[in-house]
């Protein structure tokens, strides 16, 4: 088995040192194992990417000394394929449409008898306002499809588990609690008015189809791995191994976020630092 795993970044704003460590760490592990690194743009969210981001991804990462197989995979040109995988699960009974606006979910989970809403890897924990007693038709048009997580758990046979060769952020291992999945993390949205697929759905087939062996990234996207695993259960593709590392973190713990530009990488070049001043920084 060849050793492949993928660089992931969402074209949303600039790579900081936080992505610089991910996306070295993956490259690093893939020339130990005599492996590949595929580069893949995650623009399944359309309103707020930008093909200017996307082109200093780019320019960054290749300043980085990184290099990977072209050509480099863009999830707004594959939604073809993620609706193909939606109408699998939509067979199987196990999607419904929702109509709940943001602000509805927030209404409804905030309810006085419900108390503070919980927040699980998809936001806000789905009051399940929208969820049919019985199996729909069809989608309505241009809503957001949602998976019912006890139907879809309901489904599964084998030990509900995949191989973590890191850890998650206190230490936890591939081990998943289907109960708490219900409570956490809820009826996790697939499709989104506009948007196609959702980032789950769209990882989980673009992982498959391109037959990345190994996901290398960080332990903020630990939480969301479970939902990842079920999804590759109910479509019948493999698990990669998952390898989730430290985050990057500023003076005050706190970890680096998109706009943080003080620490992006562009101004750090600009400032006349080395790629390897970058991976000293990262502790690599
Ligand atoms: N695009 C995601 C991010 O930048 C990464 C997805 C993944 O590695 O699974 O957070
Ligand atoms: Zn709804």
């Amino acid at each position: 088995m060849t050793f492949r795993t993928r660089f992931a970044p969402s074209p949303t704003g600039p790579l900081h040192l936080g992505h610089a460590y991910s996306a070295l760490l993956a490259h690093d592990m893939a020339v130990a194992a005599g492996g590949l690194l595929f580069l893949r743009i995650d623009d399944i969210d359309q309103s707020r990417s930008r093909a200017t981001w996307e082109a200093q991804i780019l320019d960054d990462l290749r300043w980085l000394g990184l290099t990977w197989p072209e050509p480099v995979w863009r999830q707004s040109h594959r939604v073809p394929r993620y609706r193909e995988a939606l109408e699998i699960l939509w067979d199987q009974g196990l999607l419904y449409s929702c109509t709940c606006s943001r602000a509805d979910i927030r209404a409804a989970a905030s309810a006085p008898q419900e108390g503070a809403p919980l927040h699980g890897p998809d936001g806000i924990v789905y009051p399940g306002t929208c969820r049919p007693l019985s199996t729909p038709k069809g989608p309505l048009p241009d809503t957001a499809l949602r998976l019912d997580i006890s139907k879809a758990l309901a489904r599964l046979t084998d030990p509900f588990l995949f191989n973590e060769t890191g850890a998650g952020p206190a230490g936890e291992t591939g081990h998943i609690l289907p109960q708490e999945m219900v409570t956490h993390v809820g009826d996790v949205a697939l499709a989104r008015p506009g948007m196609g697929a959702s980032y789950h759905l769209s990882i989980v087939v673009d992982d498959a189809e391109q037959d990345i062996t190994h996901v290398i990234r960080g332990q903020d996207l630990f939480a969301a791995t479970q939902i990842h695993v079920l999804l590759q259960r109910l479509l019948n593709l493999p698990t990669p191994i998952y390898h989730h590392h430290r985050l990057i973190r500023d003076e005050a713990g706190k970890r680096l976020a998109k706009r943080d530009d003080a620490r992006s990488l562009a101004t750090y070049r600009d400032a006349g630092k080395t790629p390897s001043d970058i991976r000293a920084m990262v502790w690599l």
